[in-house]
């Protein structure tokens, strides 16, 4: 089974297989309309109007790419009607998250903070892989959180960072190689 929807020549670095994969779920939450339909979309190639109508169309799930030979199950928290039943199973389920807001609106970049609470509280123990995403990077002219704002964020949450624009695929396919390298990482020092 194979997808990819890259535009770049990326085909080296995604591979794919049929079976014995390791299943990896990376939650997108954020606020609504940060981007991340269009982040899985592109990462996923799977076009919006295939959204699974699972919980009550409410939730979404973009599945089946293999990278590194690794498929990624992705689940998107923060459509409009979400209720917390849902939110938090998203907060229990995943094997690493990407919090994500728009570096065009500073209320979604504030409840990135609050999103990140949320998730510490709900899987206090465990040290999960998290990145903090700034999107829509290519919205120059709308800017309202700084690069520096993002990357102290971060520190704080004790987390990865990166910029991306979903509009031009900038920095999408770094991102997602990022998270399951970072899956990869935790699971084989636990393994050690
Ligand atoms: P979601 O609610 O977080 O899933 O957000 P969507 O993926 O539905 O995106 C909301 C809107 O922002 C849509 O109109 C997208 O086309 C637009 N959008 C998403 N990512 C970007 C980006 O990187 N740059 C720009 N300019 N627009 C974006």
């Amino acid at each position: 089974y194979y997808r990819r929807s890259w535009s770049s020549d990326s085909s080296d670095s995604v591979i794919s297989s049929e079976s014995g994969n390791t299943y990896y779920r990376v939650v997108l939450i954020g606020e609504h309309g940060v981007g991340k339909s269009t982040l899985a979309s592109i990462f996923a190639g799977v076009p919006d109007t295939l959204d699974s109508d699972l919980l009550g169309g409410r939730f979404y799930l973009h599945s089946l790419l293999l990278i590194y030979s690794t498929t990624l199950t992705i689940i998107l928290y923060g459509r409009q009607g979400q209720d917390n039943m849902i939110q938090d199973h998203c907060m229990q389920v995943g094997d690493a998250y990407l919090i994500v807001y728009s570096i065009t609106d500073r209320a979604s970049f504030e409840k990135a903070s609050e999103l990140r609470i949320q998730l510490r509280r709900a899987r206090q123990t465990e040290d999960i892989p998290i990145i903090l995403v700034g999107n829509k990077s290519d919205l120059v002219r709308c800017r309202e959180v700084s690069i520096s704002e993002g990357r102290a964020c971060a520190v704080v949450f004790d987390c990865k960072f990166i910029e991306t624009s979903a509009a031009v695929q900038h920095n999408v396919k770094e991102l997602f190689e990022g998270i399951v390298r970072q899956v990869r990482l935790r699971r084989d020092s636990k393994e050690k």
